[in-house]
């Protein structure tokens, strides 16, 4: 494998900190050009001098003298802010773009390297569920290749090269069923923030984990397997698997189902899209099927996650309403952090945001940027944050 210029968008957080241990691994076969970051400025500063790269974003603006001072004497360029992000992504020097950041904010950088023609791995789920069609559209239009680091698509997109030519009879989407998996649904009403945050099988960031708990994340990963993989919502199936080993399965018209198995953790796909098509080695822990025992399946449960039913819905729906769904569990879920709404509050607000909305049905991406905009505003006011 020749030798990749990556960028890291979002290097400071869970993906990006373990997609930073992929290249610690591999120094010979990655070379990091860009690192950006929201508000870790001491990681942030840590990285970039253990890397050496070239360039550094810090996005909060507050923070530029900072990094600055830590970082121009060692001849590291630094900039302040999302432009510098949407900009430096399109450099010449870059291969291939992993995209980590959290929410929605990721969809302008996303924008900016795939009409720059980069490969992007693509690890904010959120800007497909935003804006799936319009982002594949472009993919297409400027030859930018898409490799999904969600651990589930990735998974998928492994079983497919299996038949690559052949049409997806089904794909089965497997979920841990998060913290809550065997409690009621009056033990769920009353769960905190403290054991919402306490899942049982993958260690992520607060957003993804909380959305874990709802089982919105497996919602979002509908949408996201419907656009990366252009299969309709009746084709994919979400199954419950709490060991969280069979990563997810794809079955063909003769009845075959093709799984990607392993333990849970999130260097192998991070390092599996970063390596594509190589297969790098990786000092992770490998699995011991005499040890594991058994694995299990569940069906999934709607009445005590409502957020499955809610991302259907949308996706059914179509137009604007899975941005309107993602925008108002943003803030949902923020809103739980602070302490601001109950736990069914956030799956409350969402649905609220859902029923009275602005419906559009081909919706360009101004009006995405600006369906997500009023959302967030009516979901703040819903859950009282100002
Ligand atoms: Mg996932």
């Amino acid at each position: 494998m020749r030798k990749r210029h990556i960028a890291i968008l979002g290097s400071t957080g869970s993906i990006g900190r373990q997609a930073m241990d992929v290249v610690r691994q591999h120094p010979d076969l990655f070379e990091v050009e860009l690192i950006t970051g929201n508000n870790n400025s001491g990681l942030l500063i840590s990285q970039a001098l253990e890397f050496n790269v070239n360039n550094v974003v810090i996005c909060n603006e507050d923070k530029y003298d900072e990094v600055a001072a830590a970082l121009q004497p060692h001849y590291i360029k630094v900039f302040a802010g999302m432009q510098s992000v949407c900009d430096l992504v399109c450099s010449d020097n870059i291969d291939m773009v992993l995209t980590a950041m959290v929410g929605f904010s990721g969809l302008r950088s996303t924008i900016a390297a795939i009409q720059a023609g980069k490969t992007v791995a693509l690890a904010n789920k959120e800007t497909l569920v935003a804006a799936g069609e319009l982002v594949m559209g472009l993919a297409e239009k400027h030859h930018a290749a898409i490799i999904p680091v969600d651990s589930e698509h990735s998974a998928i997109f492994q079983c497919l090269h299996c038949s690559p030519d052949a049409e997806i009879e089904k794909i089965h989407l497997t979920a841990s069923g998060g913290p809550f998996r065997t409690w009621t649904r009056e033990q769920i009403a009353s769960a905190t923030k403290e054991q919402a945050l306490n899942h049982p099988k993958w260690h992520m960031g607060n957003k993804i984990t909380i959305d874990s708990a709802t089982m919105m994340n497996k919602g979002l990963e509908i949408i996201e397997a419907r656009w990366l993989f252009g299969v309709g919502p009746e084709r994919i199936n979400v199954v419950i698997h709490p060991e969280s080993i069979i990563h997810s399965m794809v079955e063909f018209a003769d009845g075959a189902v093709i799984a990607q198995l392993g333990h849970p953790d999130m260097r192998e796909p991070i390092q599996y899209a970063l390596g594509y098509p190589s297969r790098l080695t990786l000092n992770n822990r490998k699995l011991d099927f005499a040890a594991l025992g058994s694995i299990s399946f569940q069906a999934p449960d709607q009445e005590r996650f409502p957020a499955l039913g809610l991302a259907m819905e949308a996706l059914r729906k179509g137009g604007n309403m899975p941005c309107i769904m993602n925008a108002a569990n943003e803030v949902a879920v923020a809103a739980f952090l602070q302490g601001k709404t109950s736990f069914y509050g956030i799956t409350g607000i969402v649905e609220r945001c859902m029923d009275g909305a602005d419906f559009v049905e081909n919706p360009d991406m101004d009006t995405i940027f600006a369906t997500n905009d009023s959302t967030a505003a009516r979901a703040r006011e819903m859950a009282g944050i100002i």
